[in-house]
């Protein structure tokens, strides 16, 4: 497994941030809290990855792009988050 590691918090929870149209179910309806969702489903456009710690946002390796494809990220956590990153 490929993972995420955070290049200023070291933090290795990665976070997708999406942006568009997110439906669920509503399967209980209470007055006084909170109400019970089913299933989400998403037709929501990846808007960018970050940190979850401290909103990092992954860009291309100009600095140029916002990071938005999953086979880009796959790339950038290859680069950026092996052991040998760090030892430079
Ligand atoms: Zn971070």
């Amino acid at each position: 497994m490929i993972k995420f590691k955070c290049p200023y918090c070291s933090e290795t929870r990665l976070e997708c941030v999406m942006n568009g149209i997110h439906t669920c179910e509503v399967t209980g309806i209470k007055e006084h809290e909170d109400f019970n969702y089913g299933e989400y489903s998403s037709n929501a456009d990846v808007e960018k990855w970050q940190c979850l710690e401290c909103g990092y946002v992954l860009m291309d390796e100009n600095d140029r792009d916002v990071i938005i494809t999953n086979s880009e990220v796959i790339e950038w956590c290859k680069i950026h988050s092996s052991d040998e990153y760090y030892k430079k």
